[in-house]
């Protein structure tokens, strides 16, 4: 490497000295005769220069070594003048009509589905945002890359092409001048040199000789370097590329990692520099050890030095003729125009096909830059993309063959342009007619097909590959874009050359007709299943082919007449087999019918069948345009229905046979393939065509003929003509199944009309009918509704335009999304054998029809809605109805039903039976509404009442109906027989009437009358209905009374039920506050009120037992969680310690960045109990029951109850009861003041200090800073005040209190557990203060006042985590105690000091109020007895604590006071705006300039008292959850004003703030001096950004945009902060403080304690300590994350106009913030519910474990 260096810098200096004449070199060019040969000779001498350090280049120095050698040069040529001069006018006068961008893999792309001619017409975001389509209906997509902005091309777009940008004749830019104005010279220039510079580009790029280059540009001395070039491939994983480098090159893991992102990225790198033999050998190297069994080594090759620098250049010069293209239109039409010209004497197509045809052998990087050439040169001008779109189809074979055996993604292929030219109307047309491109598609499929055809010249699928195969989609593909525009105006060409594609594709369609054949498995089970998803999924790529070749035929009528018979040609011919077939005779009933002998159950069936299903479309379209009459013309010969009926039927068959279990032994494959035959994605061209044949068989030959048939093919003549043995119960099984498959399919055949060409209706009628047969199931999403109906060739559904019809929109929740509901007027539409419906979908619509019906006291028949009129076409099927056969067949099965001892029907038989015959009566009956009564030939009223000849006849149709009435089994039937009945009658009385009466009644109406016949039956029903109803209520009645009962005696099971299903129960709980309202309700000082105590007795939800709360007793837990939080920080992201080993956690930092929370879930369990739960749990994890769900070292389970995750339990300690003698205390009021209490602590604390030194317990520095006072004050004297004999806590708490302890310790600090560690006790007092705030913080954000609207969870929680807290100080050292104190009280109390007290800016004195009153007893211990306060020494100590530290957050306030608050005034001049101004003057005295220095009186105290009300809340709420004393009323409710004076009163304060500070002057003057002198506490106030002020700031999720569009447009702008590549990005935004990250990429991972983390996981551990909400912009979903390797997703916030999410923007809706779902997610954030949330999606959802969250 050292002399290569050298060698290059030597060499730089010649480039250099070139470099300074790019005009001159300019010059030299122009005196040139052959400017190629002169341009070759200056590449060929700088060229190898410039790329000559391949290995490790400087990318900066060649990059400006090429501009000034070679394309200053080339721009001064080409000008004549400054290029820079010239580019600069060029730009301002260039204005493109084409937007053209082309899109990176990932970018959002934009369609419009009101005004896009077809869904692959998109723009960019920009244009997007700058069109009229914005505010149409419009959907987003991710692209796959390679795709382009189609604004500005007016073919792409029914209205509005532009946007603002591109829109012509904008601002100063006419259309003359949108062509550049270039003058001839330049013109003239251009020519010259494009081609040179194309020629060399494509000759490099496709230059295959290793060792040397083309002889022109061998000038220099021939060096001995070659490179060892390694390529990319899409078979080899990133770790197996990396792994074979290292071994084969000897190299770190990093040169091997840097070298495969490369390959990656670009598609080949040098990995090694040498000399040829070296090369070869490293070559070999990789080979070997990339290969084995079951992959292809890797692909090197090695390269001569001056050819890959060559081939460089040529990429980079490709490069730089787009850019000089971008400017004018002329220089693309040279361009072009140089690409198409061919060599005069060469066998060489033109340059562009060329590289087109060199496209598959290409690198990646290669071919993106080649392809944006294409982009903006020929796709950039309408007339060169037409010749370049001939030339591609010229070799559209070639390229295809070359695409499908290739193994690069298709989005980097030549192959995929073929979009861009073929959804192009006017092209499609061009290429058809010129190109005949659809036979040039269609052979291109049956030249690559052929390798699965089978000896029958069919297509079988076995053993495929599913990639190559994926290939060949992409030609199927072509076929549907050069389709997807119908031609409005058809020329004889057009015609001629289309009819010939057609035919060529019948081809194809011959080698599907009949595919892969199967035979039903008797005896053994078949021993491997079948491909077939192969062939499936080629139906469904040709679903919208076949249904557009439909429509393109049915253009014109002669047109569709030769499609007819030329489709109908193939169909016989593929049915040969069956024409040449035995002969049979089927019988019945006098009817006969000869058909070929064939079984199903025997011989071989396919389900593919595209021919006869064609065939079909085109019929349905030739009856649409009334032509079946001149089929004649064009069949001559015989029509031979029966074969086309023939194989569909068969299909119908097999599917009636796969139900009745007979093709059990053919596995799961076959069951798959039925599924999709009737499937929403395929069931247009397979299932209905299927129908449809068979309508039109019904409809051309003989009823009774068709229907024998019918019978025969389902093998179930016998079954209606012999009585079959009754013994076997599974063969009667099957042949029910079959019966009913058969009448349902007759069902379908006589009733489905719902196709325009079968039956008079529109395909607006058609969509409306399907939409309310899918909500008659139950109200569905739009997305649901979406997913079940069929989409077009353009993705369209026609869902919007009818839904509002027939449905109405609920709008969604919180949560859960948007449903639509059936409107009451299309129930009536209802028909319960909809083909469309599955079995189940059949039976909950029938239940749900039927409950509604119910409900309205309506009868519940569900008789068919009368059907749309056949087309004349089609108008004789409906003589299926009343013919012979199907009156037989009817009678047999009422008869059957009747007879008691058969079993040879079903119900579901005879309901179907109903159905057939409702529909003849109403076909009846529509036909003599319409016609006289002579001329209705339809007569099913007379078959079915006739009786018949033979005994078994002997019964008519309608006798048997009254027969089955009075069976009791089928009273569910009793209904529906009885509509049929009524039918019977009007019908009779339609026949018997005049056709004048008949005309003026209409249906409805007859049925009405019908209706009032049957008042009484009604009335009777109604009556029953109500009496029900009454007696319902009463039992309702007594079961609530019950209720009530039993909550109230066991409420507390009550609530914990409540609390699991997850209701938010907000009342506290009222026993614990009976008749207050005569107790003192002031908390602090000697007026302090009772402690309301009960006794609690609690149920464990382990072993359900009651118990006592005690404490003597053993203890009971709450199952609890601590964790870190930075929900209240003031100062988001602050760099974290990632270990708390060193922390001092006594002090909290003012802007509370990190804090402990412990919640609780409320539950309740024994400790021996959970003890026993969790020790079974760590059991059941040993054998992997509950892999990965919760991390059991750190002491994590699932609360048995509710779910939730938890990590330690809270000990349950009961209220110790206080009650003060208020007169001894008025008296002891008199003795201890403020200044003598401060005296007698001091003495307490400086005796300690003295025995201390004497003994060996160690001395914290304690400076006292003036004289101790009182010396009549001594050690003891603290006692005199009242002390009594310390708690005794049983056994079992203490042992509880320490292993919460402990927990808190661990996780606060992250450290492993140590219950001696002296910083336990911090932290108990840290997460109590943490904890406080930061549910103050919520009720506060929530608007709720601050007792009464906890949630039980919290109360109960609360009340635990403070008793707790006050007995923990009792499982510790005293002296440990006492020196925290000391250092938390010198920062309050004068002369008191230690060495570290911090400023008083620097800490929250809230935590400091929690840690001095919970430590303060400590005070009270001696060697010899332990002793606490009595309660009035405890509530003098607790007031003067408070007071004192009240004080100082009133310094704090003001001190940071803001005065830029718009606070509403308060009176100027009342008391409190007096004192405030003349504090503010005391204290402003020791600062120069002060922030309120000039702020007024009133507004001092405003923001005053703004500030302290949350400290104010949070002291209420501890004081509370300690002492136990009832708060007032006002604090139950929500008024701010009296919250405040509440506030005080509770906390004995007076409501003027500053009457403190008068009242204690003499004692607090001193204290001011010091806190407000203390040099870093100036330090501090001149650090003003960092500043804490008050009230603190409540935080929240960071503002989103209401319009997603919007988010993703920010999205599109981000660039990775660590690669500069183009590559496809996952941004992700950090919803607590909205960085964008950089997720899911080796890019931005970190390392962290050893190891990788993703970019989010690093970014979380500061943000959110380890907890965190991401939103992923790309796929709008949410995710929650905890620590390393836990997460969940979660709901975004935005929905679509339907109220659904759109997680990976799948429907590509456009989407809007949901501010109730957001604020629902911040909820879940301050509430500390994320890891909640997690745990139990975790625990519902486990599928999701396979995601690796910790590389997000
Ligand atoms: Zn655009
Ligand atoms: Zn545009
Ligand atoms: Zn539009
Ligand atoms: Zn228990
Ligand atoms: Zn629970
Ligand atoms: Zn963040
Ligand atoms: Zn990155």
């Amino acid at each position: 490497m050292a002399d290569e260096e050298a060698e290059g810098a030597e060499r730089m200096e010649v480039s250099t000295e070139l470099s300074q004449a790019p005009q001159r070199q300019a010059s030299w060019w122009d005196q040139q005769v052959d400017f190629y040969t002169a341009f070759l000779h200056h590449l060929a001498q700088l060229v190898p220069e410039i790329y000559f350090a391949e290995m490790d280049p400087d990318l900066e120095k060649q990059e400006e070594n090429v501009q000034l050698s070679i394309f200053t040069p080339l721009e001064w040529y080409l000008f004549g003048e400054d290029p820079d001069i010239c580019l600069e006018k060029l730009k301002q006068s260039a204005a493109f009509q084409l937007c053209g961008k082309v899109f990176k893999s990932g970018e959002t792309t934009y369609s419009c589905r009101d005004c896009a001619i077809d869904p692959t017409c998109v723009l960019c975001m920009d244009c997007f945002q700058n069109s009229v389509h914005k505010n149409h209906r419009y959907k987003m997509h991710t692209s796959t890359g390679g795709g382009f902005c189609d604004c500005g091309d007016t073919e792409a777009w029914k209205t509005g092409p532009f946007c603002i940008n591109h829109e012509p004749g904008r601002a100063d830019t006419t259309k003359e001048n949108s062509h550049c104005p270039l003058n001839e010279e330049v013109i003239a220039q251009a020519r010259k040199i494009f081609p040179s510079v194309i020629k060399y580009i494509v000759e490099m790029t496709i230059w295959e000789e290793e060792k040397q280059l083309p002889t022109e540009l061998q000038i220099r001395e021939k060096n001995e370097r070659y490179y060892c070039v390694l390529f990319n491939d899409e078979h080899h994983s990133y770790d197996h590329v990396i792994y074979s480098l290292q071994r084969a090159l000897d190299c770190e893991l990093a040169e091997a990692q840097l070298h495969t992102t490369a390959i990656d990225k670009e598609g080949r790198r040098a990995v090694k520099a040498g000399t040829y033999a070296a090369c070869q050998e490293a070559k070999e190297d990789i080979k070997s050890h990339s290969e084995n069994v079951s992959q292809h080594p890797l692909h090197v090759e090695v390269l001569y030095s001056e050819v890959m620098a060559h081939q460089k250049f040529a990429l980079r010069l490709g490069s730089w003729i787009n850019k000089i293209m971008s400017y004018s239109s002329d220089f693309r039409q040279i361009f072009c125009q140089a690409c198409l010209t061919e060599e005069p004497d060469s066998e060489n197509p033109c340059l562009i096909s060329r590289l087109m045809l060199w496209d598959a052998k290409l690198y990646k990087g290669a071919r993106k830059i080649l392809h944006e050439l294409i982009f903006s040169s020929f796709f950039m001008e309408m007339e060169y993309k037409k010749l370049f779109a001939m030339e591609f189809v010229k070799y559209y074979k070639q390229l295809q063959k070359e695409y499908i055996s290739d193994d690069h993604d298709r989005s980097i292929s030549i192959t995929a342009l073929s979009v861009q030219m073929f959804t192009v109307p006017t092209l499609a047309r061009h290429l058809i007619e010129e190109q005949n491109v659809i036979s040039v598609i269609t052979e291109t499929l049956l030249e690559v097909l052929p390798e699965y055809l089978d000896r029958n010249n069919k297509f079988n699928f076995q053993g495929y590959s599913q990639d190559k195969l994926g290939r060949v989609y992409a030609v199927i593909c072509d076929l549907k874009y050069i389709l997807i525009s119908k031609p409005t105006v058809w020329t004889e060409r057009l015609r001629i050359q289309f009819l010939e594609g057609f035919r060529s594709f019948l081809k194809i369609l011959t080698c599907m007709q009949g595919m892969e054949e199967i035979r039903r498995q008797v005896g053994q089970h078949i021993e491997v299943d079948p491909d077939w998803e192969a062939a499936i999924a080629i139906q469904m790529q040709l679903k919208n082919i076949l249904l557009m070749f439909q429509e393109w035929c049915a253009c014109d009528e002669e047109l569709l007449l030769v499609a007819y018979k030329e489709c109908h040609k193939a169909v016989i011919r593929c049915s040969t087999s069956f024409i040449t077939g035995i002969k049979t005779v089927v019988q019945l009933c006098g009817h006969t019918l000869e058909t070929k002998s064939y079984r199903v159950s025997e011989d071989l069936v396919s389900i593919h069948l595209p021919l006869s299903r064609t065939l079909a479309g085109l019929h349905v379209r030739l009856s649409r345009l009334g032509a079946v009459s001149r089929l004649h013309e064009f069949i001559p010969f015989d029509f031979q229905v029966e074969v086309l009926v023939e194989y569909p039927l068969r299909c119908l068959v097999l599917v009636a046979q796969v139900v009745a279990e007979m093709w059990r032994r053919n596995g799961l494959s076959l069951i798959s393939q039925v599924f999709y035959y009737q499937d929403v994605k395929c069931r247009e061209e397979m299932y209905d065509k299927d129908i449809i044949m068979l309508q039109i068989g019904a409809s051309l030959m003989d009823p009774n003929k068709f229907l024998l048939l019918i019978l025969q093919r389902y093998e179930l003549a016998d079954a209606f003509t012999k009585t079959i043995p009754t013994k076997d119960q599974d063969l009667i099984k099957q042949y029910n199944t079959l019966i009913e498959e058969m009448l349902q399919v007759l069902i379908y055949v006589v009733g489905e009309r719902y196709i325009p060409g079968v039956g008079n209706v529109t395909k607006e009628e058609v969509t409306m009918r399907e939409i309310v047969h899918l909500l008659c199931i139950e109200p569905m999403p739009h997305s649901a509704i979406a997913r079940n109906l069929p989409e077009n060739e353009n993705n369209e559904t026609g869902l919007e335009n009818v839904i509002n019809k027939v449905a109405t929109f609920k709008k969604p929740g919180v949560s859960g999304h948007g449903v639509y509901e059936l409107k009451d007027e299309s129930l009536k539409d209802f028909n319960m054998y909809f083909y469309h419906y599955s079995k189940t979908q059949h039976s909950k619509a029938e239940h749900m029809q039927k409950k509604r019906r119910k409900q309205e006291n309506k009868d519940e028949a569900l008789p068919p809605p009368p059907p749309p009129e056949f087309c004349p076409a089609f108008s004789k099927v409906v003589n299926l109805l009343s013919c012979d056969v199907m009156m037989y067949i009817l009678r047999t099965i009422l008869e059957r039903a009747v007879d008691t001892d058969s079993n040879f029907w079903t119900e579901g038989m005879l309901q179907m039976a109903f159905h057939i015959l409702a529909l003849g009566l109403l076909e009846e009956k529509q036909q003599l509404q319409k016609a006289p009564e002579e001329e209705v030939t339809f007569d099913f009223y007379h078959k079915a009442s006739r009786l018949g000849s033979s005994a078994t006849n002997a019964q008519n149709i309608q006798m048997l109906l009254e027969k089955l009435k009075g069976i009791p089994q089928l009273e569910g039937q009793k209904d529906m027989i009885t509509w049929i009945l009524q039918m019977f009658d009007i019908v009779k009385r339609l026949r018997e009437k005049s056709c004048l009466i008949v005309a003026t009644t209409s249906g409805l109406d007859s049925i009405k009358n019908d209706e009032i016949t049957h008042d009484k039956e009604k009335a009777e029903r109604k009556r029953k209905a109500e009496a029900a109803r009454l007696h319902r209520q009463k039992i309702m009645a007594q079961m609530s009374a019950l209720q009530k009962n039993f909550i109230e005696t066991h409420k507390l099971m009550y609530d914990t039920t409540s609390e699991m299903t997850g209701k938010e129960d907000s009342i506290m709980e009222e026993e614990s506050t009976p008749a207050i309202s005569d107790y003192c309700k002031i908390a602090l000082g000697p007026k302090r009120g009772p402690t309301i105590t009960e006794k609690e007795v609690l149920t464990c939800i382990l072993c359900q037992e009651e118990q006592e709360v005690k404490i003597e007793n053993n203890a009971m837990v709450l199952a609890a969680c601590v964790q870190k939080s930075t929900a209240l920080t003031q100062h988001r992201g602050k760099p974290v310690e990632l270990s708390g080993e060193t922390l001092d956690p006594l002090f909290m930092d003012p802007d509370l960045a990190y804090g402990t929370y412990t919640g609780s879930c409320g539950h309740v369990m024994h400790a021996v109990c959970w003890q026993k739960y969790f020790e079974a749990v760590q059991l059941s994890s040993q054998q992997r029951v509950h892999v990965d769900l919760f991390d059991l070292e750190s002491g994590e389970y699932l609360c048995p109850l509710c779910k939730s995750l938890c990590n330690t339990v809270i000990p349950i300690i009961p209220l110790q009861p206080q009650k003060i003698n208020s007169e001894n205390a008025e008296a002891l009021a008199q003795l201890l003041t403020l200044a003598r209490w401060i005296q007698t602590v001091l003495a307490r604390i400086s005796g300690y200090k003295m025995k201390h030194t004497k003994g060996e317990n160690p001395v914290i520095p304690i400076l006292f800073d003036q004289g101790m006072g009182d010396s009549t004050l001594e050690f003891h004297s603290i006692l005199s005040f009242g002390v009594q004999s310390l708690i005794k806590y049983s056994n079992s708490i203490k042992e509880m209190v320490i292993l919460f302890a402990t927990t808190v310790y661990r996780i606060g600090l992250k450290v492993p557990p140590d219950e001696m560690d002296p910083r336990v006790p911090m932290m108990t007092w840290s997460t109590c203060a943490f904890t406080i705030q930061a549910i103050e913080n919520l009720l506060g954000d929530e608007g709720k006042p601050l007792f009464g609207a906890l949630q039980n969870r919290q109360h109960n929680g609360l009340k635990a985590l403070m008793q707790f807290a006050v007995a923990q100080r009792v499982t510790c050292s005293q002296v440990l105690i006492q020196k925290h104190l000391v250092r938390l009280l010198s920062v309050v109390l004068p002369n008191l000091r230690s060495e570290d007290t911090p400023c008083l800016l620097s800490i929250d004195l809230f935590h400091v109020l929690v840690g001095a009153v919970l430590a303060f007893p400590a005070l009270y211990w001696d060697d010899t007895v332990n002793l606490q306060p009595s309660s009035i020494s405890s509530a003098y100590n607790q007031l003067y604590l408070f007071h004192l530290i009240t004080m100082a957050h009133i310094l704090q306030i003001l001190l940071t006071i803001d005065t830029g608050l718009s606070l509403s005034q308060v009176e100027e001049d009342s008391e409190e705006a007096r004192c405030a101004s003349s504090f503010f003057e005391e204290i402003s005295q020791y600062f120069s300039s002060c922030a309120g220095h000039d702020a007024p009186g009133w507004y001092l105290w405003a923001a005053l008292k703004n500030g302290i009300i949350p400290y104010l809340r949070c002291a209420a709420l501890f004081f509370h959850y300690v002492l136990g004393v009832t708060p007032p009323e006002e604090l139950f409710t929500n008024s701010a004003e009296g919250e405040y004076n509440a506030l005080c009163s509770y906390l004995s304060l007076p409501t003027n703030l500053f009457l403190l500070f008068q009242e204690y002057w003499d004692t607090v003057k001193p204290l001011l001096h010091r806190w407000c002198t203390d040099p870093a506490l100036l330090n501090c106030l001149q650090q003003k950004s960092s500043l804490v002020r008050y009230p603190r700031k409540r935080n929240s999720l960071i503002e989103l945009p209401d319009d997603y569009s919007c988010l993703l447009n920010q999205a599109s702008h981000f660039r990775c902060p660590r690669s500069a590549d183009d590559e496809r990005k996952h941004p992700v935004l950090c919803l607590f403080c909205g960085a964008i990250l950089c997720s899911q990429n080796i890019c931005c991972q970190e390392v962290v304690n050893g190891e990788e983390i993703g970019a989010c996981i690093f970014h979380a551990l500061h943000c959110g300590a380890g907890v965190c909400i991401f939103l992923k912009i790309r796929e709008c979903r949410v995710v929650l994350v905890e620590g390393k390797a836990r997460g969940c997703a979660y709901p975004a916030p935005y929905l679509d106009e339907y109220g659904e999410t759109d997680p990976g923007l799948k429907r590509g809706n456009p989407l809007h913030l949901s501010r109730e779902r957001y604020r629902k997610l911040h909820l879940v954030w301050q509430q500390h519910c994320i890891i909640e949330e997690i745990a139990r999606s975790q625990e519902t959802n486990q599928m999701l474990f396979g995601f690796n969250w910790q590389l997000l």
